[in-house]
């Protein structure tokens, strides 16, 4: 018999009405969870619960909140077969994006799940997403972190909020599917991420000042000179289609190279979910990839961002990151 750990971090499936909105209720969901007695029918793995204090709701969460789940996951490794992580849907890609990255060498089920409705409510899809990743995590067949959500797994560092209204959350719009759960859970073994041979590590996240910039048409890329001071390390463009911009006016190739030799590094990312950078494809990209910036080809801002946090937390040398930040280090990009 396996036996999961399940951590409860927040979000959406532990809320209850309050005044002000839905909030994080612990005492409410503890309860509702050990009286659920599905989560104690003879084909459920054996569990343990745990739960960050405070419960928060997602849009709260960042790097603390990151280190703490991260950490909470390898005390507690070698003890259970899997982990579901209960989490806000709202950035929940995020974590999952950051988790990947930080648990290094991970051989066991990491599966991230939450809800639309709250557990509190008649119409809770909490109810479906939190047993489902239970079975996911006992079954221990996809070793990596996960996404699970509205009868999708999903790989969670090519996963992507699409809806606040709709119980099918999440999509991975650059990745297949890793398993459909309908009658049966069908997995898409082919799509697993192939086990490496490292040891298990925990790679905490140091806190570096990582921006993110959405172009638009009239960008003005002159008022965002300030921003590329030494004090960023890294940001994320995300750019039209295969990373076009708008015309720079000749402002962009002088402001990035400056920004480089302050060792700024610049990761190009589309707006399209369904897209893979090319800066080569048109002339409209070429800028960006004159002045030195990388491509992030398929990945999401979200797991673009989380890499971003990895490796400056790994490397202090720019060459090596630059490097390793157009290498698929955890299936999050494609590279041919
Ligand atoms: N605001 C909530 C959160 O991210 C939304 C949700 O859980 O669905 O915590």
């Amino acid at each position: 018999m396996s036996k999961i750990l399940i951590i409860h971090t927040g979000g959406t499936i532990g809320m209850t009405k309050t005044p002000e909105g839905y909030k994080p209720d612990g005492t409410y969901f503890k309860d509702a969870v050990f009286h659920m007695d599905s989560l104690k029918a003879e084909k459920m793995p054996e569990w343990d619960f745990l739960e960050l204090d405070p419960l928060l709701d997602s849009s709260r969460m960042g790097l603390k909140e990151w280190n703490r789940i991260g950490r909470l996951i390898a005390d507690h490794y070698t003890s259970y077969d899997g982990f579901v992580i209960l989490h806000g849907t709202d950035t929940m890609a995020y974590s999952a994006s950051a988790l990947s990255f930080m648990l290094k060498g991970l051989k066991k089920p990491v599966i991230l799940t939450g809800s639309q409705i709250p557990l509190c409510e008649v119409r809770s899809d909490g109810r479906d997403n939190l047993i489902t990743s239970m079975l996911i995590a006992g079954e221990g067949r996809v070793k990596e972190v996960c996404i699970y959500f509205g009868g999708l797994l999903l790989r969670g560092n090519r996963a992507s909020k699409y809806s606040a209204t709709g119980m099918q959350a999440f999509e991975s719009p650059n990745y297949p599917i890793l398993a459909k759960a309908g009658i049966y859970v069908q997995y898409n073994e082919s799509a697993f991420l192939k086990e490496r041979d490292e040891d298990f590590e925990f790679v905490a996240f140091k806190d570096v000042p990582i921006g993110m910039i959405k172009i638009f048409p009239g960008f003005r890329f002159e008022l965002f000179e300030s921003l590329l001071t030494e004090k960023l390390k890294g940001i994320v463009v995300e750019t039209f289609g295969s990373g076009n911009i708008p015309d720079d006016n000749g402002v962009l190739i002088p402001m990035l190279r400056k920004a480089k030799e302050k060792g700024v590094i610049f990761v190009v990312c589309s707006q399209c979910p369904q897209a893979t950078v090319d800066m080569d494809a048109y002339e409209a990209g070429s800028a960006l990839k004159k002045a030195g910036a990388l491509s992030g080809r398929d990945m999401t801002s979200e797991a673009a961002v989380a890499k971003l946090y990895y490796l400056f937390s790994v490397c202090e040398d720019a060459e090596r990151i630059k490097e390793a930040m157009e290498q698929d280090l955890r299936g999050e990009m494609s590279v041919n």
